[in-house]
């Protein structure tokens, strides 16, 4: 009989361990407490635009191996689309300059020599000093590790760095900025292209995972909330569901639990989770992108941080966005409405008119990548010998990203197989 695998959330990390699982010849179970698959990461119908979005818009780039591998077992790499070159437009909406950065496809960054591809106004030496960054330690804040000052910095540390840990960059851990830059920009342009989820987040990420391990024989629960684990001699014996709903554990049967730091801080007692968090702010507006606007852009200079050319909408994000969470919502969809007109560079016309937009704020969309927070951050290791830990915030080295989920579920499946 086949082993079998008890997946508690059916977020990104939860669903990768599960198909490793699955593919290593598991029977998987998933549990997930909500009514819907994907965790922070799903797709929904939005009335308001009348459009399927997105809770968020995510970026993945090339250099996310573990996110490309999942989503190629699961079938669905082609729907992660983006250009054939890692190339980026940005704009400063203060002053209205544009430029290209070009990062080329090689596998160095040896773009930096060539003074037309660097970022406008930026010298070789600018992004030599850098290098401080690049083995940095987990303790060590961004701010007192490089100068978080200047052109280079305001046009493109800034906005990475910003986008990849959710917080301001000078409070940020110098040690997970250095993953970042390590795997992205040090590693030259085939690393750096950028993927969208063109068909959107479920239809790429989560529903083929759902099919696929329903076809090997498993099941994905919806509504289904763990609150209790049962264990003896090191080892987790029964699952709790509520009532009389309690799954009972065979001597082979594991468990990944890839919950939320709060819900796994509740369910495992003693455990170390990080415990403060970041908001990001996406808003959506429906409208048909200009012809010739690049599927996303940088945008500096204003409140909007990236913006995403979808059919039919024009999306955008804003990570640390706890600011603007208790601004009220029609007022914010303007001020970012105004920012989305001036990069996309729309008419007048089109200026006063807002078209039909939704804006999700999601509080805690992740862990705060600071070096007080990431110390909190447990290993995939429990107390219990059958039961491993998943999830963006335990300590994968990087920050809270879908590349960061992947790893997570890859490394609980691969103790779990390591275990038998
Ligand atoms: C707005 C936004 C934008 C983002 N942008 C990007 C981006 O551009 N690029 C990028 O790489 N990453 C991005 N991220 C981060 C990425 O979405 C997350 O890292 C990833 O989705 C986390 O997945 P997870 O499985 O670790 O956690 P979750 O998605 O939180 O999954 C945990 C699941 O467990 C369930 N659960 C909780 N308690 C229980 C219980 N007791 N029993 C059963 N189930 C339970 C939850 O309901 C949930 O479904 C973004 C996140 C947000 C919110």
């Amino acid at each position: 009989m086949a082993k079998t695998a008890h997946i508690i959330g059916a977020g990104i990390s939860g669903l990768s361990a599960g198909v490793r699982l699955a593919n290593a010849g598991y029977l998987v179970h998933v549990h997930e407490a909500t009514q819907q698959v994907g965790g922070r990461c799903r797709s929904y119908f939005d009335a308001a635009t009348n459009l399927t979005i997105d809770n968020g818009n995510h970026l993945l780039l090339s250099a996310n191996h573990h996110a490309l591998a999942y989503a190629r077992s699961i079938g669905s790499e082609a729907g992660l689309v983006g250009p054939a070159q890692a190339q980026f437009a940005f704009v400063d909406i203060s002053t209205g300059q544009r430029w290209l950065l070009d990062l080329g496809d090689g596998r160095l960054p040896l773009w930096v020599l060539d003074e037309s591809r660097r970022v406008p106004d930026t010298k070789l030496t600018d992004y030599l000093a850098l290098s401080p960054l690049i083995w940095a330690g987990t303790s060590k804040l961004i701010g007192d590790t490089i100068h978080c000052k200047g052109v280079l910095y305001d046009r493109l540390v800034q906005p990475l760095l910003l986008a990849a840990l959710n917080c301001d960059p000078p409070e940020g851990s110098a040690g997970l900025a250095g993953a970042i830059v390590r795997e992205t920009l040090l590693a030259g342009g085939q690393a750096c292209r950028p993927l969208v989820a063109r068909d959107g987040l479920s239809a790429v990420l989560i529903d083929p995972a759902i099919k696929f391990l329903e076809g090997k024989g498993g099941s994905v629960r919806i509504g289904r909330e763990l609150r209790e684990v049962a264990s003896e001699g090191g080892r987790v014996t029964a699952l709790k569901f509520g009532g009389d709903d309690v799954v009972t554990l065979g001597p082979d049967d594991a468990v990944v639990l890839a919950v939320p730091p709060r819900s796994a801080a509740a369910l495992l007692p003693g455990l170390s989770v990080p415990t403060k968090f970041r908001a990001i702010v996406n808003a959506h507006f429906r409208t048909d992108p200009p012809r010739d606007l690049p599927p996303l852009m940088g945008v500096v200079g204003g409140l909007v941080e990236w913006l995403f050319a979808f059919p039919q909408r024009l999306s955008v994000t804003i990570s640390n966005g706890d600011r603007l969470v208790d601004m009220p919502r029609e007022e914010l969809a303007i001020a970012i409405w105004r920012d989305v007109c001036k990069a996309a560079g729309l008419p007048a016309e089109q200026q006063a008119q807002l078209p039909p937009w939704q804006i999700v704020r999601e509080r805690r969309a992740t862990f705060e990548a600071t070096p007080e927070q990431n110390a909190l951050r447990p290993g995939a290791k429990t107390a219990f010998r059958n039961l491993a830990l998943a999830g963006d915030w335990t300590d994968t080295g990087l920050p809270a990203t879908i590349e960061g989920s992947v790893r997570s579920g890859d490394r609980a499946a691969d103790l779990v197989l390591a275990a038998h």
